[in-house]
C-alpha cells in the first residue's frame, strides 16, 4: 500500500522496520517471558537514532513531526507492544516540554532525550482518580523557591526506569481543573521513590509502576507550563499521545494479520492449507479491511496534529477508539486463525491478544473516548 510518505517518512519507516524484524522479533517471546524492560534493546533503538524522531533539530533531534513518531510506534508494535509503549510515552513527557516547557527546560532535557540517555515518564493517574482526572490528590504546596509535593500516582508506565517525569499536582485545592499544576521531576529529586512494581497480562516487556511522592522537593523552576493550568496542559499532551495509542494498535493489530496470513498459508487441513476456506479467508480479509482503516485514521490525526489544526481532540479519540479496538478484535481473530496453537505460548498470537487489550484501557478509556467524541457531537454537553 502507498501511503504517499515523504522521502523522510519512508527512511524512518524503513529503518525501523528493519530493526524490527532483525531484533524484536526474535526476542519478543523472551521478552514476553523476561518481564523485564530490556535495557540492551534501548540502548541499540538510541545508537540507531530513533529517539531524534521525537525531538526538533535545534535541540538535537531531526523532527518532532507526529507522523514520524506514529510511525515509529507502529513498527516497534508490530515487534513488541511494550516495546511500543515504552517509546510512546517517552514521547508524551517529551511532547509537554515541546508544547508549554521554557527554553531553559527544553535545552536542558531534550537534547538527552534525543541522544536516548534518558526517557521521560508521563504520571496522572492515581489509586482513586483513573478516568476522573481531575479529582487527583497529589498535592504540591509552595516553600520558598521549591514545591513540596506528597502523594501517590498509580500504573506509571516506565515509573522505574524514566530520569524525568511530568508529574501533575493540584496546586490550589477547591479550584477543581483551575488548581492543577505540571512539574518535571527528576528521579534524584528528595521524597521521591518508586512503589511497586505491577504483574501485567501483557506488555510484560514494559514496566508499570506506583510512584510515591514524601515531602518531594520540586524547585519551582521546574514547574512546566503554567501555575494551575497543569489540567489542560495535560489534555493538550493527551490529544497527540493518543494518536501514539493508535499507532501502538495499529501495529500490534498488523503484526497479528502477518502472523494470521502465514499461517492459513501454510496450516493444513482436509487436505487443503486453510487459507482456501472461505470462512478463514473471509476472516482475513476483514482483519485486513480493518487494520487499514485504523492506520488511516491514525495518520490522518497525525497531519492535523503536524498542520496545527486546533481542534484535534474528537479526532485523536476517534482514532484511539477505533485503532485500538480494531487491535482487540484482530488479535482476537488471528488467535481464533491458530485453532488450539493459537492459544498456546508457542506462538505469538496469544500474546499479541493479551498486549492490544490494554491499549483500550489507557490513555482515556474507550467509553471515556466515547463520551469524548459524543460531547463534541452534540449540543447537550
Ligand atoms: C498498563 C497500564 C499503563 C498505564 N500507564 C499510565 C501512565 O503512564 N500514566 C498515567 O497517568 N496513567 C497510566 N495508566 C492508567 C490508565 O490511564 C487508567 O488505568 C485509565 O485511565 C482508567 O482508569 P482506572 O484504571 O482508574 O479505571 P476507572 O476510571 O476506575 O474505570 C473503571 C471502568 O469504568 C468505566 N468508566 C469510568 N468512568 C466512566 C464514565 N464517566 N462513563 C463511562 N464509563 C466510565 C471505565 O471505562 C472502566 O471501564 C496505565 C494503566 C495501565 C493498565
Amino acid at each position: 500500500m502507498n501511503y504517499f510518505f515523504s522521502e523522510h517518512e519512508q527512511m524512518v519507516k524503513d529503518s525501523f522496520s528493519d530493526y524490527v524484524n532483525k531484533r524484536i522479533i526474535p526476542l519478543r517471546k523472551q521478552l514476553d517471558e523476561n518481564d523485564e524492560f530490556p535495557a540492551e534493546i534501548f540502548r541499540e533503538m538510541a545508537q540507531n537514532d530513533f529517539f531524534r524522531v521525537l525531538v526538533p533539530e535545534e535541540f538535537g533531534g531531526i523532527s518532532d513531526s507526529q507522523m514520524l513518531a506514529s510511525i515509529g510506534i507502529e513498527e516497534l508494535s508490530r515487534g513488541d507492544g511494550g516495546i511500543g509503549v515504552t517509546y510512546a510515552v517517552n514521547a508524551i513527557a517529551t511532547k509537554g516540554i515541546l508544547l508549554y516547557g521554557s527554553e531553559e527546560q527544553k535545552k536542558k532535557y531534550l537534547p538527552a532525550v534525543a541522544d536516548g540517555r534518558i526517557l521521560t515518564a508521563f504520571a496522572l493517574t492515581e489509586p482513586g482518580a483513573g478516568s476522573d482526572s481531575g479529582a487527583i490528590k497529589t498535592r504540591a504546596v509552595k516553600k520558598g523557591n521549591t514545591f513540596i509535593l506528597d502523594g501517590v500516582k498509580q500504573f506509571i508506565t516506565s515509573g522505574e526506569i524514566a530520569d524525568i517525569i511530568m508529574v501533575i499536582a493540584v496546586t490550589e485545592p477547591g479550584q477543581g481543573h483551575r488548581g492543577h499544576t505540571a512539574f518535571i521531576v527528576e528521579k534524584g529529586f528528595p521524597g521521591f521513590s518508586v512503589g511497586k512494581k505491577e504483574d501485567k497480562m501483557g506488555l510484560r516487556s514494559s514496566v508499570t509502576n506506583q510512584l510515591i511522592f514524601e515531602e518531594c522537593e520540586v524547585p519551582e523552576s521546574n514547574i512546566l507550563g503554567e501555575l494551575n493550568r497543569g489540567f489542560y496542559e495535560a489534555l493538550g499532551v493527551l490529544d497527540r499521545s493518543r494518536i501514539g495509542i493508535g499507532a501502538q494498535a495499529v501495529g500490534i493489530a498488523q503484526g497479528a494479520l502477518e502472523e494470521a496470513i502465514q499461517y492459513a498459508d501454510t496450516r493444513e487441513q482436509f487436505g487443503h492449507p486453510i487459507g482456501k476456506f472461505q470462512a478463514i479467508r473471509h476472516i482475513l480479509a476483514d482483519m485486513a479491511t480493518q487494520v487499514e482503516a485504523a492506520r488511516l485514521m491514525v495518520y490522518q490525526a497525525a497531519r492535523m496534529s503536524d498542520a496545527g489544526e486546533k481542534e484535534l481532540t474528537k479526532m485523536s479519540a476517534m482514532c484511539k477508539l477505533f485503532a485500538t479496538d480494531t487491535a482487540m478484535r484482530v488479535s482476537t481473530d488471528a488467535v481464533q486463525i491458530f485453532g488450539g496453537y493459537g492459544y498456546m505460548k508457542e506462538y505469538p498470537v496469544e500474546k499479541m491478544m493479551r498486549d492490544a487489550k490494554v491499549t483500550q484501557i489507557y490513555e482515556g478509556t474507550n467509553q471515556i473516548q466515547r463520551n469524548t467524541i459524543a460531547a463534541r457531537l452534540l449540543k447537550s454537553k
